[in-house]
């Protein structure tokens, strides 16, 4: 069997991973409020350690998930549980993807920029196996900011999101590179990432407000090389900061247009998610850019999602934590 492993059951999981707290914020005299039992896979929000008053939340303050991870779990710890079993999907025509949810600040950057450079290395690995010897690794990644689409392995040229006859939506003109080596995907990332942040020009275009979006695509050349087939995908989505989704009551025209537009991919987001678990008839693929060019990882047997549900640990972030959990929830629930 090509991957060596069997496809795991689970089409949806769902991690939480609680980042430590930081120098800055117990100088400032706040808390760290959240507890990850790793046991038993829950996150409890400890509520007498709180100075806000947390009674309209009171329906239910111990969620469970597929892992929870605590601040002491590494990012190799992490792989492991999240994207590994991922790699094996991709080699079985399969379509996976990895979400970094949370709110600004929260670390889904720093939880998901070291993911891709030990996925590659597993891939590579895999490639050198003589029966996979006309298959190829490319990387691709961009931005969707608003409305728009841009190259973060190419300049930030803008492009195109556009539906074929066949109602197929797809990113055009975005910059395929092949990848051998991990030190290039390691450079790719840093050059996303500095393209993500520090390349735009509009003056509130940061991080928070954009989904990025990188795609690891396995080809395989037939006919000589001539043509080639993809034989699976793998993607890794570090989104907008899901407290942006509230802006929409921001008095800047600008921002709450952008948060509309966030609120509606997130929103999109977790139906097309819980979709891959049922058999919905109707998908809000169409509901927003995010989930249109992400449909063809929705669809399918092969299809695997994990969420990884990023949260601050102190008490001044509690609310945005606790919208995290909520949502972290029912992507998940039946
Ligand atoms: P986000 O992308 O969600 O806005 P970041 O990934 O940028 O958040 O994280 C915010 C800060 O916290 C960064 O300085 C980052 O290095 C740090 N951080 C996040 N998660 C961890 C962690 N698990 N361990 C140590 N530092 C972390
Ligand atoms: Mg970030």
């Amino acid at each position: 069997q090509q991957g060596g492993q069997q496809l795991s059951d689970s089409k949806i999981r769902v991690v939480v991973r609680k980042r430590p707290i930081n120098k800055k914020e117990v100088e400032r005299g706040d808390e760290d409020v959240v507890e990850m039992d790793m046991r038993n896979s829950c996150v409890l929000v400890n509520e007498t350690k709180l100075k806000v008053d947390l009674t309209k939340y009171a329906e239910r303050h111990q969620f469970h998930f597929d892992e929870a991870l605590d601040e002491y779990v590494t990012n190799d710890q992490v792989y492991r549980v999240t994207v590994e079993p991922l790699v094996h999907t991709l080699f079985h025509n399969g379509k996976a993807t990895c979400f970094a949810y949370g709110q600004t600040g929260s670390g889904k950057t720093h939880t998901m920029s070291p993911l891709p450079i030990r996925a590659a290395a597993d891939i590579l690995q895999y490639l050198v196996r003589p029966e996979l010897r006309d298959v190829s690794l490319f990387v691709s990644c961009f931005e969707i900011y608003g409305n728009k689409c841009f190259d973060l392995l190419n300049m930030r040229k803008k492009l195109n999101i556009l539906e074929d006859g066949k109602k197929k939506v797809c990113v055009v003109g975005l910059k395929e590179h092949t990848v051998n080596d991990v030190e290039v995907v390691k450079q790719l990332i840093e050059e996303a990432n500095h393209r993500r942040s520090v390349g735009s020009t509009a003056a509130n275009a940061d991080s928070s407000r954009s989904h990025s979006i990188m795609q690891f695509a396995l080809k395989r050349f037939i006919a000589g090389g001539a043509h080639c087939r993809l034989v699976g995908k793998l993607s890794f989505i570090d989104l907008a900061g899901s407290e942006r989704g509230a802006d929409t009551f921001d008095n800047n025209r600008q921002t709450r247009l952008e948060g509309a537009e966030i609120n509606k991919s997130l929103l999109a987001l977790k139906e097309c998610i819980r979709a891959l678990d049922s058999d919905a008839r109707h998908v809000p693929f169409r509901g927003s850019k995010l989930t249109a060019v992400l449909r063809d990882s929705f669809v399918g047997e092969t299809a695997r999602t994990v969420m990884i549900a990023n949260i601050s640990p102190t008490a001044t972030c509690v609310e945005h934590t606790l919208n995290t959990l909520r949502y972290a929830d029912r992507v998940k629930e039946l």
